[in-house]
């Protein structure tokens, strides 16, 4: 049985929901049930997260790169007085950022997914 849709959120509203591990479409369902496990769909509005296997890999790619290339930045602004602990700190800070946000960027990635799968199938109606 399929349940009543809820209504269409706004870019911002679904990005922050995805942003808090929350269903993008409804705000009500977690997207995971673990640290990182993922829940297939919504528990409330029943969306599917994943509906195309990959279609999140590229948000993931590109934001693990860009967290990297940050890092890459502050090592070379900052001169510590021992390279290797300079180094270390630096490599360990960026491992804790990439490990840390992973549930958030993924939530953040479904988000982006379920917008682009809403933008495509409006054009599809038009
Ligand atoms: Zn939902």
């Amino acid at each position: 049985m399929t349940r009543a849709q809820p209504p269409r959120p706004g870019y911002t509203t679904a990005l922050v929901r995805g942003l808090r591990k929350r269903c993008p479409r409804c705000g009500e369902g977690d997207i995971f049930r673990g640290w990182y496990t993922m829940n297939e769909s919504c528990d409330r509005c029943e969306l599917e997260y994943e509906a195309g296997e990959g279609d999140t890999w590229a948000f993931m790619y590109l934001s693990t790169g860009g967290i990297t290339g940050l890092f890459i930045v502050v090592m070379l602004l900052i001169r510590p007085a021992t390279m290797q602990i300079g180094q270390g700190v630096v490599a360990l800070a960026a491992l804790v950022l990439i490990v840390g946000t992973l549930p958030r960027r993924k939530g953040t990635a479904i988000a982006l997914d379920y917008l682009t799968r809403r933008a495509r199938r409006d054009a599809g109606k038009s």
